[in-house]
């Protein structure tokens, strides 16, 4: 994947069947479907792939088990059905974890029991095993650094786990392979309309100014949070469309709850569930629900978000973290459609809608990471149906996400999948690659390389954030790293030494809103 090679795709195609706005999962779903059934699609992505919300989920590849709860049983089964695909098709970057949830008064065993058995009953097929109430000491087993104060047993179910952005990059990959152009640092600024329908955007490249325009059958606008935004260009109403919630996590070191094994806390002060993820050999906390005002690309943790993950977490542990103890803590803000002045983000639905405006624009917000796959599916059929193109069936749903590969190894290298035998051969033919870019950190120069060569990244944040999860996973040793990385990116492109600076400072002002003041 070469941006390079991208760019002059689009100058000399510079007409497509569909243009989709946005490099998230939507509209990375989106490119990844029209591509799939042979139209000419075109991605564009305004900062870098996942850069928004679609970097900062809980890591879960999930049917919800909290919309159980609420009774929206259709939500949770077609969830349950596309985890399943998602683990046959990416097996590399997603795979199966089980978590317990812990029951501290005699009935909660058997409540939240019947709850996960029906959870695991709607998954069918697609089953990732069996719920099992657990004793006690079966509870402390699986999670040592439980609670034991009058702890009564637990309940334990499996769910899938991913890496969001890796799995973005993959789904840019595979769109390409599709024959799809996918580009990142390209903003629509524009519509070129004829009359009231929209017929094409105006971009500019990011890192280059340069302007163009580009023409379309149909134009999907996928662009999460920011969606108003392109709707006010398209429409020109100002209402709004988008409720932002807020969620946050922290991350600590795995120490602080030993095991393979996830948990969930079933009910929080607030009424949600709450997560402890083992990920990355890193354990991540969270999430929070704040309804918020602002609709930003690096939106802030606040104070009452943390205070509240580490209440709970301590709570239900015996580990006792503070402040010091967070490696990184980072906060997305979710799309959730606006109805009516409600203001209680957690009650609003979670599902996604998709609808085509008087101006032909096909808008899609809303869902999940876990059911991009249906959402670009039904996304691309209504674009086929408003924009009157020739039918053809998806084909997502058995497609293989680039680096395919059913049994990864267990080292760090197994979320590139088949891509792992590439980076391994640039360390074979560079020793000097093999050096690790952080001594508490498994990350190679080769990775690096691979990135800037073949993944699009073109900043030292794409690369610390995106490429590798370093920012999100230790924000202190992402700082420390920035400098080896630009040179590396430096070295590349053969850009000046003010290049290089700048990059470094960037990198360190937005990794300082990912440390906690102690
Ligand atoms: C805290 C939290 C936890 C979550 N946890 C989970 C989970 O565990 N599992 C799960 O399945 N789901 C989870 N979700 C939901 C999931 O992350 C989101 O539904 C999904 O990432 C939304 O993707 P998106 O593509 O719609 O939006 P985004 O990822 O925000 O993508 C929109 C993109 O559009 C781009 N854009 C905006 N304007 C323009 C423009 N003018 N030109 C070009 N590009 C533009 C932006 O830069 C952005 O990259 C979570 C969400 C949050 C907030």
């Amino acid at each position: 994947m070469n941006r390079n090679e991208e760019l002059t795709k689009l100058h000399q195609l510079k007409e497509f069947d569909i243009i989709i706005i946005g490099g998230g999962a939507t509209g990375l779903g989106c490119a990844v479907d029209a591509a799939s059934r042979g139209f000419r699609a075109l991605l564009l992505e305004k900062n870098d792939f996942s850069k928004g919300t679609s970097s900062r989920s809980t890591k879960l590849v999930h049917g919800g088990v909290r919309y159980l709860a609420q009774g929206n049983i259709h939500l949770v089964r077609e969830a349950l059905l596309e985890r399943g695909r998602l683990l046959h098709n990416a097996p590399h970057i997603c795979h199966t974890m089980s978590f317990v949830v812990p029951a501290y008064k005699w009935w909660q065993k058997w409540y939240y029991g019947f709850g996960l058995w029906l959870y695991e009953l709607l998954s069918g097929k697609l089953s990732l095993g069996k719920t099992r109430l657990l004793s006690k000491q079966k509870a402390l087993a699986d999670l040592p650094d439980l609670s034991g104060n009058n702890l009564t047993g637990g309940v334990l179910y499996f769910d899938g786990q991913f890496d969001d952005s890796r799995l973005a990059v993959n789904l840019a990959q595979t769109a390409i392979e599709l024959g799809a152009v996918v580009l990142n640092y390209i903003c629509v600024t524009g519509f070129i309309k004829d009359g009231n329908l929209v017929t094409g955007v105006k971009t500019k490249d990011e890192l280059t100014g340069e302007e163009c325009l580009v023409k379309a059958k149909v134009i999907v606008n996928a662009t999460g949070v920011f969606a108003d935004t392109l709707l006010q260009m398209a429409e020109g109403h100002s209402e709004q469309t988008i409720a932002p919630s807020q969620g946050i996590h922290l991350v600590v070191d795995e120490h602080f709850f030993k095991g393979d094994t996830g948990m969930m806390i079933p009910k929080t002060d607030d009424g949600r569930v709450l997560f402890a993820i083992p990920w990355h050999n890193k354990l991540v906390l969270g999430t929070t629900d704040t309804p918020v005002e602002y609709i930003i690309p690096e939106p802030k943790p606040l104070p009452e978000e943390i205070d509240f993950i580490i209440r709970h977490f301590n709570r239900y542990t015996t580990a006792n973290i503070g402040y010091k103890d967070v490696k990184s803590v980072f906060a997305g803000l979710r799309p959730l459609a606006k109805i009516g002045s409600e203001n209680k983000t957690a009650e609003l639905p979670r599902d996604h809608v998709i609808k085509v405006l008087p101006s032909g624009l096909v808008h899609v917000t809303g869902g999940k990471w876990t059911t991009y796959r249906s959402m670009g599916e039904k996304t691309i059929d209504k674009a086929i149906q408003s924009a009157g193109l020739n039918y053809s069936q998806s084909k997502t749903r058995d497609l293989k996400i680039h680096g395919w590969q059913e049994c990864a190894s267990d080292t760090h290298f197994s979320v590139y999948g088949t891509d792992t035998e590439e980076i391994k051969k640039l360390i074979k033919a560079d020793a000097s690659l093999s050096e690790k870019i952080h001594p508490a950190h498994p990350y190679t120069k080769a990775e690096i390389k691979w990135f800037i060569e073949n993944e699009m990244a073109m900043t030292v944040e794409d690369i610390l954030a995106r490429r590798l999860r370093l920012l999100f996973l230790d924000a202190h040793a992402a700082i420390e790293a920035a400098p080896a990385v630009a040179e590396m990116l430096a070295a590349s492109a053969s850009t000046s030494e003010d290049w290089k600076r700048q990059q470094i400072e960037e990198f360190n002002k937005l990794a300082s809103g990912y440390l906690l003041k102690t």
